[in-house]
């Protein structure tokens, strides 16, 4: 699967929620977010499938590799949250914030890396 990103995210961050380690099969996501309308998908759209979990928004992998996509609702919110371990091209922003803190597992130490912490999501 293959799809083209703006030259830009909005926000990049790091997600320790339950369903983010679920997914990554460690302690969490690391997302950039943008308007969902500007990402254009290549190739390999016809592999990608979408779940919705009982709380939170939709989240989208490759049927194929399992790789884990986007989140945040693609296709049918305003915003998308793009893993960042999805992109392959470098970019130059940096995650700024943990999110979901509170949902940090017995088993995982954050960094002290002095970013922002959130027990939720950013306000
Ligand atoms: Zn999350």
């Amino acid at each position: 699967m293959r799809f083209e990103l703006p030259d830009e995210f909005q926000a990049v961050v790091f997600c320790h929620c339950a369903t983010c380690k679920k997914l990554s099969g460690g302690v969490g996501t690391a997302n950039g977010r943008v308007r969902t309308e500007t990402i254009r998908l290549l190739a390999g759209d016809d592999l990608v499938r979408t779940y919705q979990p009982d709380e939170g928004t939709a989240k989208t992998f490759c049927s194929v590799c399992g790789s884990n996509l986007f989140g945040g609702g693609w296709p049918d919110s305003e915003f998308t949250s793009v893993r960042l371990s999805a992109i392959e091209t470098p970019f130059d922003q940096r995650p700024d914030a943990h999110l979901y803190v509170r949902s940090v597992a017995p088993w995982e130490t954050l960094p002290d890396d002095g970013l922002e912490r959130f027990e939720v999501g950013r306000t």
